[in-house]
């Protein structure tokens, strides 16, 4: 299959003519290829929604052999006059594709082709759905398919699970025929380039990204510019919002942090960052933390959430995508200098709704009186949002709630406390290796949100070995515990300044 560009590769030219070149012809060269416990979440969510989308056809055939193979597989079933073909996969020259739902139309004599994707409506990725699709819909005419039609089918935005699932409920299907349409001309003459791109033996350039921030850069970068810092100019804060200021810097060939000039012009924070890098010295602002700290009302409930998204609901009142809370860690300071008590809750049983379960549990400890204390109060805030949706009895109490918050990460984003080994972040773990240096996560078998997500949905719903069962909750609690501790060991820190 070396030879051939699939829809991936598109999709890779769409995002960077060359990163589709070097993906494709010296991907040796190409770092941090492995995937992310996050992406490989991602295709799973892919997958369950592919799954959803096919129980719309309940004659559908699945091809499910890969490569070559899957070609005859498809003819095969063509030929046998199958109606709706699951992966339906096809080539022409050297362009390969596979359409997630191959559907034949009875009325009109022609295919559709159903392109399903995991997302609900967001307008960021709704172009490259589109050219996605448009790819499919030319090269399965240049095969000499019948196509009339392109739908797009995704999650329902508005789906709000209440008992068993319908798939017509879930899954909306869009007619993107039209867009599709508008868009064929200018996927024509890609394809063309793509193949250009691809026969070309020599390496492309230039390469953009020296003038775009570190989030920009695909897995060339660093081969592409073995000169530019693995912490550059490119990771200064915010510096994608400013990329004027990036192009001048790249220009005058300043790419470490060191190297930008004093009167060079930035933002505030960008200022802060760079001082703090050049000089090693920390900004503190001991005064304007203090004011800040005498908010604070007792008794001071440290809080922090884990929390399980998934793009299929599983729990009723709960729509796709949703951060479902299912563990609470609570560390209580009644009042100051007080002994520290500590309070938790972690859901783990399968056939019970963990908001209902939590919130119950949290009603239990918090007092109507004293303030919350939490690391975003943006994540904290929409959880309590929707715990008050879903127990409509109980929203004055969670609304309440958020009128208690206290963000302690506001003191490093707002730039009272500036580090250069916060190396522009304000994240628990970029603050907490500064000022509490003898507390870490690095021992812990749960290290961050992204394992604990998965870590409870294998608990939940993957092992069934008890002993097993206990290990992952015990690492889970450990994990949320350490995330309150941490919040009250910065304070405490804060407290000294
Ligand atoms: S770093 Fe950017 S411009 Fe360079 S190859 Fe990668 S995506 Fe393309």
């Amino acid at each position: 299959m070396d030879n051939t560009i699939t829809k991936s590769d598109f999709i890779r030219y769409l995002e960077c003519p060359a990163y589709f070149w070097f993906f494709k012809k010296k991907p040796e060269v190409l770092e941090n290829l492995e995937l992310s416990d996050f992406d490989k979440e991602l295709i799973k969510n892919g997958q369950e929604v592919e799954l959803w989308a096919r129980k719309l056809f309940t004659k559908g055939v699945l091809v499910e052999s890969r490569e070559d193979a899957a070609i005859k597989e498809t003819q095969k079933y063509l030929d046998e006059g199958k109606k709706s073909i699951f992966q339906a996969t096809f080539q022409v020259d050297n362009l390969y594709f596979m359409v997630d739902i191959w559907e034949w139309d009875e009325i009109n004599n022609y295919w559709i082709i159903n392109e399903v994707k995991a997302t609900s409506g967001q307008e960021k990725k709704k172009d490259q759905h589109l050219y996605d699709a448009t790819f499919q819909y030319i090269v399965a005419k240049m095969a000499g398919l019948s196509v009339g039609r392109v739908n797009l089918m995704e999650l329902n935005k508005e789906f709000r699970k209440k008992g068993e699932i319908n798939a017509r409920q879930l899954i909306q299907v869009t007619d993107i025929t039209e867009q599709v349409n508008e868009l064929e001309e200018e996927v024509n003459l890609m394809i063309p380039d793509m193949k250009r791109i691809f026969e070309n033996e020599h390496e492309p350039l230039p390469c953009e990204c020296i003038y775009k921030s570190r989030n920009n850069h695909c897995p060339a970068f660093k081969y592409l510019h073995p000169n530019v810092p693995d912490y550059s100019v490119h990771d200064i804060v915010r510096i994608g919002l400013s990329t004027k200021r990036l192009e001048t810097l790249i220009e005058e060939s300043c790419f470490s942090i060191e190297d930008v000039p004093e009167d060079f012009k930035l933002t505030k924070y960008q200022r802060n960052h760079v001082e703090v890098t050049q000089t090693q010295n920390p900004i503190i602002e001991p005064h304007e933390i203090k004011q800040k700290l005498e908010e604070l009302v007792y008794p001071l409930y440290f809080l922090d959430y884990e929390t399980y998204p998934t793009a299929v609901p599983i729990y009723d009142g709960c729509v796709p995508y949703q951060q479902v809370p299912f563990q609470f860690s609570l560390h209580i300071l009644r009042e100051p200098n007080g002994e520290l008590e500590h309070y938790e809750y972690l859901h783990t049983d399968p056939h019970t709704h963990p908001m209902i379960a939590l919130a119950n549990e949290l009603m239990k400890v918090i007092s109507d009186k004293g303030s919350i204390v939490i690391w975003n109060k943006k994540f904290e805030g929409k959880c309590h949002e929707d715990i008050a949706d879903l127990l409509p009895e109980h929203a004055e109490v969670f609304h309440g709630y958020n009128q208690r918050f206290f963000d302690l990460m506001e003191i490093f984003s707002k730039n009272n406390y500036v580090h250069p080994d916060f190396r522009g972040g304000f994240s628990i773990k970029d603050i907490l290796p500064v000022l509490v240096p003898e507390m870490s996560y690095k021992n812990l078998n749960v290290r961050d949100g992204v394992m604990a997500m998965n870590a409870w949905k294998k608990m939940m719903f993957e092992v069934e070995d008890e002993e097993e069962k206990t290990k992952m909750q015990n690492d889970l609690l450990e994990y949320c515990k350490l995330d309150t501790l941490a919040m009250v060991k910065i304070f405490e820190a804060l407290q000294t300044l």
